[in-house]
């Protein structure tokens, strides 16, 4: 029984060490975030203490005039969110930018004259971008993509699921179409 109590007692602090040490990575990167945020330095004298007197939304982003607390001097900043783009890896190894308006046609294609909303299409088309997006992957196999597509569109319509797989699957007779189906 002491031998249990012994056991229970190592693996307790263990537990607490291994949540201490997640927590204190956690506060780091937290006070790492904040000063990487704030973090700007006057291109005149290198100083950090700036103060912003004008905000503005333009085309290039968010702009702010800023005044160094040290020299005195005005100098404008502009934010642009940059977009992460990513790769398609082919079967053939060909790499290929992602583009949306590419998933779409397919997807769209799939479910031609088919009893399903266009809403609901392209909310689904939106899913898919954002959970590729979500990985946070430069390069995705093509295969990936594929299956995460016919996943999402099984849900919606069996029949656009059987059009969108014979052309990825590339069935090549009835019986692909009939082993497909029995799967439904
Ligand atoms: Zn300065």
């Amino acid at each position: 029984m002491f031998k249990y109590y012994l056991l229970l007692i190592f693996l307790l602090i263990q537990l607490i060490v291994i949540k201490g040490i997640k927590y204190t990575i956690y506060c780091m990167s937290l006070l790492n975030w904040v000063a990487l945020t704030n973090k700007m330095n006057c291109p005149f004298c290198s100083n950090t203490t700036l103060k912003v007197t004008d905000k503005r939304t333009s085309p290039e982003g968010i702009r702010r005039r800023r005044e160094c607390l040290k020299c005195k001097k005005r100098f404008t900043t502009s934010e642009r969110v940059v977009e992460n783009s990513f790769y398609i890896i082919k079967k053939d190894k060909r790499r290929e930018k992602f583009e949306r308006d590419k998933l779409k046609n397919g997807i769209e294609k799939a479910f031609e004259k088919r009893p399903v909303s266009k809403e609901k299409i392209d909310k689904m088309i939106n899913d898919i971008e954002e959970q590729l997006r979500r990985r946070g992957k430069k390069e995705i196999k093509s295969s990936v993509l594929g299956e995460l597509i016919m996943k999402k569109i099984k849900k919606l319509d069996n029949v656009a699921y059987i059009r969108f797989a014979s052309v990825y699957r590339d069935f090549q007779d009835v019986r692909d179409f009939k082993r497909e189906l029995r799967r439904l």
